[in-house]
C-alpha cells in the first residue's frame, strides 16, 4: 500500500458539497481515507477572480500505481464537472493533485511527483504543515514546516468558517 497526499479545491458552484463529492470518490476509486486536514479558504493564485478557493488535503492509501492515480483523479474531475482550459491558473470546479507518493519520485510529462509547484504555494503548504509538519520532501530533504516557513507567498489563506 502507497500513501498519497492530495490537494483538492476548486472555487465554482457549491465549494464545500464539491470537496465531500471528491473525497467520496477518492475513497471509492483509489483508497482508503486515513487524513483531511481541515478546509481552508484561499484567494485566487496567479490571477484574479471574485470566488476565493476552498482547498483541503487528503490522505489516501492505495494499491494503485501513480499513472492509474493519476488516471482516477481525473476521471473525478471530469465526472464532477470540471472543464479544462488552456490556461492552468483558472477558475475551476474541482482541482485534485497528488502532491506526494510514498517518497516515489516520478518525472515524466505527464506526470510530476512530488508536485513541483508545491513550495511556491501556501495554499498547499498551509494545510499539508497541518498534517505532517515533520514530513521530508523526498527531492530537497526539508521539511514541511521548514518550506512552509520559507514559502515566499504572501496571500490570504486561513481556515474556512462559514
Ligand atoms: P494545474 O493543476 O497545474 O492547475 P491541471 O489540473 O489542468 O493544472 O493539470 C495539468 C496537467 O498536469 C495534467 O494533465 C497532468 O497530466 C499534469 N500533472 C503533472 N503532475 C501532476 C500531479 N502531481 N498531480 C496532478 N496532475 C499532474
Ligand atoms: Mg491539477
Amino acid at each position: 500500500m502507497a500513501k498519497v497526499y492530495f490537494l483538492i479545491g476548486g472555487n465554482l458552484g457549491d465549494r464545500e458539497l464539491v470537496l465531500k463529492r471528491t473525497t467520496y470518490a477518492l475513497a471509492k476509486y483509489v483508497g482508503k481515507i486515513v487524513k483531511e486536514s481541515a478546509v481552508y479558504e484561499t484567494e485566487p493564485w496567479g490571477f484574479n477572480h471574485d470566488k476565493s478557493f476552498l482547498n483541503q488535503v487528503v490522505v489516501v492509501e492505495t494499491k494503485l500505481l501513480p499513472e492509474n492515480v493519476l488516471q482516477k483523479t481525473q476521471d473525478i474531475e471530469k465526472s464532477l464537472g470540471r472543464v479544462r482550459k488552456k490556461n492552468r491558473y483558472s477558475e475551476r470546479i474541482i482541482d485534485i493533485d497528488i502532491l506526494f507518493y510514498d517518497k516515489v519520485i516520478v518525472n515524466t510529462e505527464r506526470l510530476e511527483i512530488p508536485h513541483p509547484r508545491m513550495g511556491e504555494r501556501l495554499f498547499v503548504l498551509a494545510p499539508l504543515a497541518e498534517l505532517a509538519p515533520e514530513m521530508i520532501h523526498p527531492a530537497n530533504g526539508n521539511s514541511i514546516l521548514e518550506m512552509k516557513d520559507r514559502c515566499p507567498d504572501t496571500s490570504d489563506v486561513c481556515v474556512f468558517k462559514e
